[in-house]
């Protein structure tokens, strides 16, 4: 890590921006920005509840619940960013109920072992953004950020290190979620061949 300059608060708008300044800005991406300049999907277009209705490896969904699921981050901050949501199309946590906030929870504390596990990360940035003005890509529809961090911040899980297209990382660090996940005692839908 270099720092030949400390940046310097000069300009009067760098005192608009709130917080600390810290390695978690460094892995912000402009892509988010498609969001915020193609405006709010509508409901019957939200990414959140179309997802649930395809295949896991379509969707990047790593796991489902009974009231929320797990899916990768379309637009990772770091590699192996999830995404906890509700099935239901709400926009705050406080209109989640209280199956759902129980549910999600409790796989976002499955999903940081899961992650951990596969990935040996030191740490995690977890956090709901509530509305377009506090950050959220999606604002309309309710989801958790569950976002890997590493002391020097080596982006990729070891497993899929290997330079490759980015769609296929992502649909690698789905398969290798998906498989590390805990599974259920007993599966209501079982599809085993
Ligand atoms: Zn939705």
């Amino acid at each position: 890590m270099t720092h030949e300059q400390e940046p310097k608060a000069e300009t009067p708008q760098d005192f608009h921006l709130a917080g600390v300044p810290d390695e978690f800005q460094r892995l912000w991406t402009p892509h988010r920005m498609v969001y915020i300049q193609q405006g709010e999907p509508e409901t019957e277009d939200c990414p959140f509840c179309r997802a649930p209705s395809m295949a896991d490896e379509d969707s990047l969904i790593v796991a489902r619940g009974r009231h929320a699921f797990v899916i990768c981050n379309l637009f990772p901050y770091n590699s192996g960013h999830l995404l906890v949501c509700p099935y239901r199309h709400i926009s705050t946590y406080d209109l989640a109920t209280p199956e759902e906030v129980a549910e999600i929870g409790e796989l976002t504390q499955i999903a940081m072992r899961v992650v951990r596990s596969v990935s040996g990360n030191h740490g995690f940035n977890l956090g709901m953004n509530q509305g377009a003005v506090a950050g959220a890509g999606i604002s309309a529809h309710l989801h958790q950020h569950i976002v890997p961090r590493w002391a020097q911040d080596a982006n990729f899980l070891p497993i899929i290190a290997k330079t490759k297209a980015l769609p296929q990382l992502l649909g690698e660090v789905r398969e290798t979620l998906a498989e590390a996940w805990p599974k259920p005692e007993h599966t209501e839908n079982e599809h085993h061949d």
